[in-house]
This record gives structure tokens, sequence and C-alpha cells, in this order.
């Protein structure tokens, strides 16, 4: 088996050894049901869930009541959008996102247009960015949420949520926003200042897949959100079933190695993409499709003209692994949604690659990586005629 260049870690990202080790006793040993009252097996068990989750709430700056596991943030969303719609339909019908959010938020939201309510789909730039000039002029009365992605998943681009915040909470709405790609790669103290919903998955940040979490501001207030999963009452009705003990053990852990060292980490993986960057933009015409200066630290996306996106993917297949658009859209022949509304024109967001690059990321493999990717661009456009003729 051959193993190709890692540079897909927006997609999903290893599980730390740590963290595997954390949650072992929790499948066998200490496997008890943290609902089960009337023995040391359950107390033991939910002793574990709640450490965990008070280190979780302590690592982000937030409340442990605040915190709602699920299992995954394909989950989250759809708690937080379907549920925010159902518990203020009385108030309004109207919601607002942008045609730049993951297709987790887009088809949750399409499926509330399916029953009764209304969506605004906010332009994105050439960059991505969000005009809030149009944000504060779509806000009306009724409209009870702004579902906005804050560091998105293909290009890194963040959008200014201080501001955005400002305009949804002046017009008495309520903020979610999709902070998946932000766990373990931002500071996210203020984030949890400016929304009011927020959601996570363990799998990006080197933690288990099949575990997330929404944070609810006001959990124990206004903001609680009406139950989503029913029976058995868990998580204050909001999400029943039994709590899976390991892997929130496991989330826990990999967000305290996360922050363990972010900032030292941020500066090392910027350091790389920098030079990830540069080496990709040498060749001809190369076109980058983040916006400087708020984007991702580890994420780099490139357009190369007079390429086939599909040929250059399956060639590239081999020795490294890169995405040319979300890794949850990849049995889609369209071409990324992102790119299309950043005004990208069809061939040319075929012929784009992300590549998302993390903790194992080695200056060495970026050599690698840019060698490889210069030379299949080189290969494809000697194949195509337009290439020669393009003067
Ligand atoms: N939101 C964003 C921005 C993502 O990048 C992803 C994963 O690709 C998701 C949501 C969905 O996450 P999960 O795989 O935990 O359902």
């Amino acid at each position: 088996m051959y193993s190709p260049l890692y540079f897909d870690y927006n997609a999903t990202t290893p599980c730390l050894k740590e963290v595997v080790d954390s949650m072992l006793p929790y499948f066998n040993q200490d496997f008890g049901n943290p609902s089960s009252s009337h023995h040391p097996y359950g107390w033991l068990a939910k002793s574990a869930v709640e450490d965990a989750t008070v280190a979780i709430a302590n690592n982000l700056g937030v409340t442990p009541s605040s915190l709602v596991y699920t299992s995954g943030a394909t989950e989250s969303i759809n708690m937080v959008l379907i549920g925010v719609a159902r518990k203020m339909q009385s108030k309004g019908n109207h919601i607002i996102t942008t045609k730049a959010e993951h297709k987790a938020v887009l088809d949750t939201c399409a499926f509330l247009e399916e029953n009764g309510f209304e969506v605004t789909y906010l332009d994105v730039d050439s960059k991505g960015l969000i005009s809030t000039e149009m944000l504060s002029d779509m806000l009306r009365p009724e409209t009870i949420l702004v579902s906005i992605l804050y560091a998105n998943n293909e290009t890194g681009t963040i959008q200014p949520l201080d501001e955005i915040s400002k305009l949804t909470h002046e017009n008495g709405s309520l903020l979610f926003s999709d902070t998946t790609q932000a766990l373990g790669k931002l500071d996210l103290t203020k984030v949890f200042q400016f929304v009011d919903f927020a959601c996570f998955s363990a799998h990006k940040v080197y933690g288990p897949k099949g575990i997330g979490l929404v944070f609810i501001k006001d959990n124990e207030g206004g903001n609680g959100l009406p139950s989503f999963i029913h029976g058995g009452g868990q998580q204050k009705k909001q999400r029943g079933g039994t709590l899976n003990t390991p892997l929130i053990i496991g989330f826990s852990k990999a967000i305290e190695l996360a922050h363990d060292n972010l900032n030292t980490e941020i500066q090392r993986l910027e350091t790389l993409r920098n030079k990830l960057e540069k080496g990709l933009l040498k060749i001809d015409l190369s076109i980058s499709n983040s916006a400087p200066p708020r984007r991702l630290s580890n994420t780099v996306h490139i357009s190369f003209p007079y390429v086939d996106g599909t040929n250059l993917l399956t060639a590239l297949s081999r020795q490294i692994a890169v995405s040319n658009g979300s890794a949850c859209n990849s049995a889609s022949v369209e071409p990324s949604h992102v790119l299309t509304a950043m005004g990208i024109e069809r061939s040319l967001a075929y012929a784009s690659l992300r590549l998302s690059i993390g903790r194992f990321t080695t200056a060495n493999e970026i050599d690698k990586a840019i060698e490889i990717i210069t030379n299949e661009v080189a290969k494809q456009r000697e194949q195509n005629i337009l290439w020669e003729r393009r003067k």
C-alpha cells in the first residue's frame, strides 16, 4: 500500500495516540452508562464525562452548561438551524446565510425552505467575504437567525464576526456561526462573545470521528433549544441518547492538546503555508483564491488555468492527498459551490486545488508537494492544445 503525502487536514485529521490512549479504558474497563445513577459503574462514567466537559469548557472559555454533545458538526448544524426555526417561528420565518456555507448549512436551509421558512443567501466577493452592508440591508424584523461560516473549509477565508454580530443583535436576531474549521486553528475567545450558537467536530482537531458539540450561549436561559433527538432526557432533553463516554473523553483530550501550544502551532503552520503558496504561485498563471490577511494558517487554495481539474486530481492521487472542494461533496461532479459563489468560472473552479496542512506536515513535504504539483500541471498543459495556442 502506497501512502501519498497528506495535504487534506481540513477534511479530517488522524486521531492522536494520546487521544486514543485516553479513550481506551472507557470502552471495556470503565464502561458504565453515565445515566446509570444507582451504581459505581455509572457514577464513574458520569464523573468522567463531567470532568471532560469542564476541561473543554475551560479550554474554550465557556461554561460547561453551554455545551451539548452531538455526533459531529453536521448534526450540530441541523440541531441549531432546525431548533431555532421551530422555537422562533411565532416571531418570524426569515433566515439569512451565505452562498459559501458548508453543505450541512445549505442543505438544512433547503429543508427549512421546504417547510415554510424563507432563506436569503448572501453573495460573497472574489475572496469569499460577505458585505456587511448587504447583510444590514437584508435584515428584517422577522429575521430570526443569521448563520455565517466563520472560517471557510475550502479557502480558509475568515468572516468579520464582530461586525456581523453587531448588526444581527441590533436587529434582535440570533447569530449562529459554523466554527468547525476554526477549532484548534484560531483563538476563539472573542468568537464566543459574538455568537449565540457555534458548532465543533472532534475529527477536525485530531480527535475521534462521530462526536461533535453545539455551543449554546444562554442554554440555561432563553436560548435553550427544543429536543432534537427524543428519548432518555439526556443533555437537558435537547439531545437524548446514552452519552458516548470514550468519544467525549477523546474529544476533551484533543481540545486540550490543541490548546497546549496553539499559538506556536499557528505560527509554524503559517510559515509552511506561505512557503507552499509561494512555491505554487510560481507556476505560470496560477491564482490564489484565499483572502489575506484574515485567513486560516493552514489552508492554500489555488487555481491553475489551462488544466483539466479531474485529470489533475486523478494524476495527483497516488502521490499527494488533496481536494478540489469540500470532501463531503466529493461524489458530486459539480464544481465547488464556494468557488462558483466567488465568481470563479466553472472550468477554472474544476482546475483548483485545496491543500490543507497540519500537525505532521514538514518543510520537506512542502518542497515535495510543490515539485509534484508543478510537474503535474506542466504535464496536463502539454496535453492541452489551448495551452499551446494561448497567445
Ligand atoms: N462545517 C464545516 C465548515 C466543515 O468543514 C465540516 C466538515 O467537512 C462540517 C461542517 C461537517 O462536519 P462533520 O464531519 O463533523 O459532520
